[in-house]
């Protein structure tokens, strides 16, 4: 299985130890041609600012999108989640804009940025996911396309799927819990 992590900006190398610790190879992608062969692809955190403006310097974003709709696997985790969207509420950055949904971006503001809280997630079982929010996303409107995985007791969305794609506002990297990436990994696998 050849699962790359996009390794522009941000959090990419938390993902390729968690895959590591699942037994799965995991490569740094950082140009086009590296996109070759492979069956999945995770989007990391960071600042979705800067990682978009370096997919669109490394001729990234083209191949990208291309991928995306021919059904490549796609983890996008917090800044990740906003690359993938196919808009930002309030704002008007170009993302890769695959997946039906609208993200606001800081959307716990400054008193709260960054929080830890056990959510559940009924496709991961019983066992609720510790999440580590880091000045997060979170889903603002979705489509008709879109599953619903996790949302906060405030009813706010914070992950989600469309097909091969999936989002996440938190950080499953930054818990001590494989139990998303080997969710990933079963999508890849299938
Ligand atoms: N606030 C960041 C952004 O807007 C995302 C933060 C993160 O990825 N932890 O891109």
């Amino acid at each position: 299985m050849k699962i790359g992590v996009l390794a522009l900006q941000g959090a990419f190398v938390e993902h390729i130890s968690a895959m590591q610790q699942i037994g799965v190879e995991a490569r740094t992608i950082r140009l086009p041609n590296q996109l070759d062969n492979l069956d999945g692809l995770i989007i990391p955190g960071g600042e979705s600012t800067s990682i978009l403006q370096l997919m669109q310097s490394f001729g990234l974003v083209r191949p990208l999108r291309e991928l995306a709709k021919a059904g490549l696997p796609i983890l996008g985790t917090c800044a990740g989640m906003i690359c993938l969207a196919r808009k930002v509420s309030d704002h008007d950055m170009e993302t890769l804009g695959v997946m039906d949904i609208v993200v606001k971006r800081n959307a716990f503001g400054r008193q709260i940025d960054s929080f830890e809280t056990d959510i559940p997630i009924p496709i991961l079982g019983e066992k609720p996911f510790h999440a580590v929010f880091i000045r997060a996303p979170f889903v603002a409107e979705f489509g008709s396309r879109i599953e619903v995985l996790a949302g906060l007791p405030s009813g706010d969305v914070v992950a989600c799927r469309q097909e091969n794609l999936i989002a996440i506002a938190f950080h499953p990297e930054l818990a001590d819990d494989l139990r998303l990436h080997s969710y990933f990994l079963s999508i890849v696998s299938q």
